[in-house]
């Protein structure tokens, strides 16, 4: 029997009214501003997308657009007013930046307790030691995708392939503390096939079309596939799915999977940082 599908749409949308219900009972609209420097064409889809389902479920969504030239400090500055104006409870500042910015100091200058996207030092911290934190939205969703398939996480065996900051160090954190046996794989990994096979829950987080192939996969395996490549003008995920789900039993779709979930924990990070600042 093929593994089943886990739809990220639908658990985006549980996700979603969650959040919607949050803001209603807040009863002020929470403030979420996106800032964007020059003209990368997926960050402006991206950027978009964020600040259109933010106003969506209620939030009030902002997207500041500056040219490809402006400075640091400028852009420090900006940053600056943002933190002090109390109408804004999220920051975010997609990446990546022209060339001339230092993404780390503009991603240190966000007010901790503003930082939607959990990247800021504060924040990683906190997760690490386990405290309330603000999480990076992608690994909170590949969570939530796990949990979805009424899998239990405690006990099992886990691997994450990929150790970047944003996707799988904090995936693997997260993992951690719900009692999974975390092993993290990346390009120095020895004989990564016979890992991964080991792995109950395996999550992809590589930046490579189709790199986790069958023979990666145990049988009856939880697979999160967080990658998103281009094939020939198509998304590919970092998991040759069709192979995969013959032998996975439960696996993420791209797209249709982990994507949905990242803009949805976004708007849930603002509406918890808004409770938080404002109580
Ligand atoms: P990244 O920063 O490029 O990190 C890739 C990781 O994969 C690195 O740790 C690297 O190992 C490892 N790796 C690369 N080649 C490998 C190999 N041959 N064998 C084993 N490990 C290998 O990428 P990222 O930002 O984490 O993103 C990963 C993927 O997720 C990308 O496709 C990205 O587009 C996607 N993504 C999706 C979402 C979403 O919302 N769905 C959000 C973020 C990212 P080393 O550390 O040893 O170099």
């Amino acid at each position: 029997m093929p593994g089943q599908l886990i739809d990220g749409k639908a658990v985006a949308k549980v996700l979603e009214a969650e959040v919607a219900a949050e803001i209603a009972r807040l009863g002020f609209r929470p403030g979420l501003v996106a800032v964007r420097v020059g003209h990368d064409p997926a960050s402006e889809i991206y950027v978009r997308n964020k600040a259109r389902k933010a106003r969506e479920l209620g939030l009030e969504g902002t997207e500041l657009v500056f040219p490809e030239t402006m400075g640091e400090a400028d852009l420090l500055a900006e940053v600056a007013r943002l933190n002090g104006d109390d109408g804004v409870d999220g920051i975010l500042v997609q990446l990546p930046l022209p060339k001339q910015i230092d993404a780390r100091k503009v991603i240190d200058a966000i007010d901790p307790a503003k930082d939607v996207d959990g990247f800021h030092p504060v924040n990683v911290g906190l997760l690490h030691l386990g405290r309330p934190a603000l999480v990076p939205c992608t690994p909170s969703g590949v969570m939530r995708l796990i949990d979805s398939t009424g899998v239990a996480i405690e006990g099992k065996r886990a691997v994450v392939i990929g150790r970047s900051d944003i996707v799988g160090k904090p995936v693997a954190t997260l993992l951690l503390q719900r009692n999974a046996t975390v092993t993290v794989c990346h390009s120095r990994t020895r004989d990564l096939p016979a890992v991964a096979r080991e792995a109950e829950i395996l999550v992809a987080a590589i930046g490579k079309a189709r790199f986790v192939t069958a023979e990666m996969i145990r049988p009856g395996a939880v697979v999160i596939d967080v990658g998103i490549n281009r094939v020939d003008g198509k998304l590919a995920g970092d998991v040759d799915f069709v192979a995969a789900q013959a032998i996975a039993g439960w696996i993420t779709p791209v797209p249709g999977g982990v994507g949905p979930m990242t803009i949805a924990v976004l708007m849930s990070n603002t509406v918890r940082a808004a409770a938080r600042r404002r109580a």
